[in-house]
């Protein structure tokens, strides 16, 4: 789950992690007082999206008067913000941030990620922030620095102060950078977050390391033990068909191909979308019903697919182990008679009662492709899908 980086910065306050202050807003009226709240002469006005490079496409501005506070605001307020992150159709704008402008003197960056190659949560931490971590990566590795830490141990006060040393930060805000990384790994840790990044963490003029910006995600696996954290969900960021999809507990990802996937098990459905590619096509979509998938969740994955205007064909691919191909069948026909399929169908069964599951299709009378193995029902369903 993602959150806005105001929401971000709220968390890690708590920690002590340092940030410049600020304040969400909803509207141009509540920008301007947020800012005569906040100190100083200097004000950020930033667009709150779930996606990043919003300085880039026109979504950050620095304002030194209130009445620029207020032109900014109106200009963000409403805007559709597009950055590398949110596609070309980019996103519409519907919160703020306003914040203390920052005197910044250098521009760092500091990640926290579950690595999996170590099985540790890894810091990785650069001189280079303000531009993207991927580019620093490619053209200079040597700058990002990695400390895999021991689950047991925490970050250790050491482990801090020297990769604070190797982003350069100068002697005197050593103490100051080793507590902000501690910090900021006892905030991910805690909420199980899968990602925190602090880019740019800056330096200031009076020797300060402040959080400018914030990117918090956390392991949707462990929001039951965090319901605070549930909260801070903005359905307005997410993917409608995703949405819909969660309430009737289907795992369902959104993609840009045209081939419908509804599979059981995630093993199998990543081995459907990867066999489609293989066959020259694209899936428009990663379903995994799950083990037990009712008749009602079956309709409704159907619906959700057929939602899709670049839907060309679906491919439902079956294993019944625990659950009978001859029940899924049944759930399919029940299903494909409700929902009125404008696209071809095909259908792979396998397992449990799979003769009886096959004749249930056969005798439905709705149009099913029926595919054997994997790769007949892959070439079934990319020759449907192109009329052919
Ligand atoms: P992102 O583009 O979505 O990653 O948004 P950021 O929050 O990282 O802001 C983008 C850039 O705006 C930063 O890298 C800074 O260069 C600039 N910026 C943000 N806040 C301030 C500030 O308080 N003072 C100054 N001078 N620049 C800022
Ligand atoms: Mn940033």
């Amino acid at each position: 789950m993602k959150i806005h980086e105001y929401q971000g910065k709220e968390i890690l306050r708590k920690y002590g992690v340092a940030t410049p202050g600020g304040k969400a807003c909803f509207s141009v009226g509540e920008a301007v007082s947020a800012a005569k709240e906040l100190d100083g002469r200097l004000w950020v006005v930033k667009a709150q999206i779930h996606a990043g490079g919003r300085g880039k496409g026109g979504g950050v501005k620095l304002a030194r008067s209130l009445d620029e506070v207020r032109d900014h605001a109106s200009a963000i307020l409403g805007m559709t913000l597009v950055t590398h992150q949110t596609g070309p159709e980019g996103k519409e704008v519907k919160r703020l941030l306003i914040e203390e402008g920052a005197d910044i003197q250098a521009e760092l960056y500091v990640g926290i990620v579950v690595d999996r190659a170590t099985q540790r949560v890894t810091i990785m931490a650069s001189s280079e922030g303000g531009t993207e971590i991927e580019e620093v990566a490619a053209a200079m590795p040597e700058k990002i620095h990695k400390v895999a830490v021991d689950p047991m141990e925490g970050l250790t006060a050491e482990q801090a102060r020297e990769l604070a040393m190797k982003i350069g930060i100068p002697d005197v805000a050593l103490d100051e950078a080793s507590k902000f990384l501690m910090a900021l790994y006892q905030a991910f840790w805690d909420t199980d977050a899968s990602l925190a990044e602090i880019n740019p963490l800056i330096l200031t003029g009076d020797g300060r390391v402040l959080a400018l910006d914030a990117k918090l995600n956390f392991d949707d696996n462990a929001l039951y033990r965090h319901p605070e954290l549930r909260e801070l969900r903005d359905l307005d960021e997410e993917d409608p068909n995703e949405i819909e999809a969660s309430k009737f507990d289907l795992n369902y990802i959104s993609l840009d191909g045209d081939i419908g996937c509804l599979v059981n098990g995630a093993g199998l459905a990543m081995a459907t979308m990867d066999i489609i590619k293989l066959y020259g096509s694209a899936p428009a979509n990663f379903l995994d019903v799950g083990g037990g998938a009712t008749t009602e969740q079956v309709t409704e994955a159907f619906k959700i697919m057929l939602r899709n205007p670049n839907l060309k064909a679906i491919l439902v691919n079956i294993f019944g182990g625990i659950m009978r191909c001859d029940v899924i069948a049944e759930g399919l026909v029940n299903a494909a008679r409700e929902v009125n399929l404008s696209v071809p169908l095909v259908v792979r069964l396998e397992g449990t009662n799979v003769e009886r599951g096959r004749e249930i299709l056969a005798d439905s009378g709705i149009a099913v492709i029926a595919a054997t193995t994997m790769a007949d029902a892959a070439e079934k369903v990319v020759a449907a899908a192109r009329g052919q």
